[in-house]
């Protein structure tokens, strides 16, 4: 089966395929040389569960998406001490490529080409001449580094390697304008090399939301359970792509978004919302800024429709299951005939109750709601006890109801226990918010209705319907309460 977020992706980039406008980069030739109207979206959630869709298969390059990750690196190797010592990390207000450095003559972040070839070069060796075979091993653990983020090896793209060695006179210009100034240790020309190697290699929007959840997750790959970075180095590569991963727009992203970021001219996007997952979209058309016109329209619509953006509420930021389990321990009711007690006797294990704690947003219910759908078979009545829960929001509200509905289409049934009314409470919170309505219309819409049957304020009340619904799935409507 597949989940309802498969369906608010799809939904997505369905609204924003619509917008063909911008330009594939062509500064570089080989870049020139993809399809404009490719398209792909992931999502790595905290366990390390990845939505694909569209072209999620597709490498691309993965250009100035390299930067953060090669300043983790280095800030791995030589601690934050050092590293603030030669890169900067303020936002520049100016474009990828500026030939721009601080009072200090220090790069003024490691997101702009100044201060990544900076750090590039922090990974070579401090001499004048460095032998090509040092270059090659060097890259060799900066991949070991970057594919250990992915949970892939990642490989290079030889063509867009050599087309950009061969037209990199700004990059060039940069290196050697910071060579001029003293800050460069080592020959500007490795270092130039690395860097061109490290933006030539080649991801998928899988690998970008697994780079992007691993970094979420303070720096442990959830699909594979290595420790690729420190927490404390994933702190500082989020605050910096917060600040300047997405070069002259960071103070509208942050405010509109609100998801650390970085683009790459090779049409991807990297997001992560902290401690809960990591987002890739790739779709080449540009903005004149260098961002992927799509990329950046999806990661909005993200943002608004599943309420992502990282100041959405204050929040214990992962729901978790705190329990589920049969109705095993709970008495039959009283009020049956002694045949339908006995049946319900038996068909304890057929009703199972979730109960949730935390705060009810999109990471939560996703993970709540594809523990439901794993279960699936194993009951015919799911009670969600969400009385621990302390808010809901309307994307997670309206994705426990649709998953309800799903069950009452399967001729199963799912239930709410809900105490304090915080479903409502939630309706009428948002009751004029725009929740995917295309996606969710019309089924879900009953959802909306806080008189909705099936919602209980006690668990008693869900038991009892429970039996009814058992009872009445045995026995059929007519014959199941007479005593007989
Ligand atoms: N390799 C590209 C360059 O240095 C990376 C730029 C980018 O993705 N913004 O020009």
């Amino acid at each position: 089966m597949t989940t309802h977020v498969d369906g608010y992706l799809r939904h997505i980039m369905g609204v924003c395929s619509a917008d063909s406008s911008g330009a594939v980069a062509d500064y570089i030739p080989e870049l020139a040389c993809v399809d404009p109207d490719g398209y792909g979206l992931s999502m790595c959630v905290h366990d390390g569960n990845v939505y694909s869709q569209g072209d999620s298969g597709v490498t691309f390059t993965i250009q100035s998406i390299s930067k953060p990750l090669t300043y983790a690196l280095v800030l791995s190797r030589l601690g934050p001490a050092q590293v603030d010592a030669r890169i900067g990390v303020e936002p520049s207000g100016e474009a990828f490529n500026e030939i721009s450095v601080d009072a200090e003559r220090r790069p003024r972040n490691p997101m702009i080409n100044a201060g990544a070839i900076m750090a590039a070069s922090l990974l070579l060796p401090p001499v004048r001449e460095v032998a090509a075979s040092t270059v090659d091993s060097v890259f060799g653990e900066l991949v070991e580094f970057y594919s250990g983020c992915a949970g892939r090896y990642l490989e290079l793209d030889e063509d867009v390697y050599r087309s950009e060695a061969q037209t990199g006179a700004r990059n060039r210009a940069i290196a050697y304008m910071l060579d001029s100034f003293g800050v460069v240790d080592t020959d500007p020309e490795s270092a130039l090399d690395l860097y061109y190697r490290q933006c030539s290699l080649r991801v998928t929007t899988d690998d970008l939301s697994v780079i992007g959840a691993t970094i979420a997750n303070g720096g442990l790959n959830p699909r594979t359970g290595r420790q690729i970075m420190t927490q404390e180095v994933a702190q500082r590569v989020l605050s910096v792509m917060t600040t300047c991963g997405m070069y002259d727009g960071a103070g509208d992203w942050v405010t509109s978004v609100g998801l650390p970021a970085k683009s790459g001219v090779g049409g991807g996007i990297l997001a992560v919302l902290p401690g809960q997952l990591g987002i890739g979209v790739y779709s080449p058309r540009l903005d004149r800024h260098g961002n992927s016109v799509r990329g950046i329209d999806t990661c909005r619509h993200l943002s608004t429709d599943l309420g992502l953006h990282m100041f959405n509420l204050t929040r214990e930021s992962r729901v978790t299951i705190r329990a589920t389990y049969d109705i095993g321990e709970f008495e039959v009711g009283e009020d049956w005939t002694e045949r339908e007690r006995s049946y319900l006797r038996t068909s304890r294990d057929r009703v199972r109750v979730y109960e949730l704690q935390g705060d009810l947003t999109f990471s939560g219910a996703e993970a709540a709601m594809r523990r439901l759908e794993d279960d699936i078979d194993r009951y015919d009545v799911a009670i969600v006890d969400i009385s621990r829960i302390g808010i809901v929001d309307p994307v997670a509200r309206t994705m426990v109801l649709t998953f309800k509905h799903t069950l009452d289409d399967r001729g199963q049934r799912g239930m709410v226990v809900d105490p304090d009314g915080v479903m409502r409470a939630s309706v009428d919170r948002h009751r004029n918010d725009r929740v995917i309505p295309d996606i969710v219309a019309p089924e879900a819409l009953r959802g909306f209705d806080p008189t909705l049957p099936h919602v209980h304020a006690t668990m008693a009340e869900a038991l009892t319907d429970a039996e009814a619904f058992l009872l009445k799935q045995r026995y059929g409507p007519d014959d199941g309460f007479d005593g007989v």
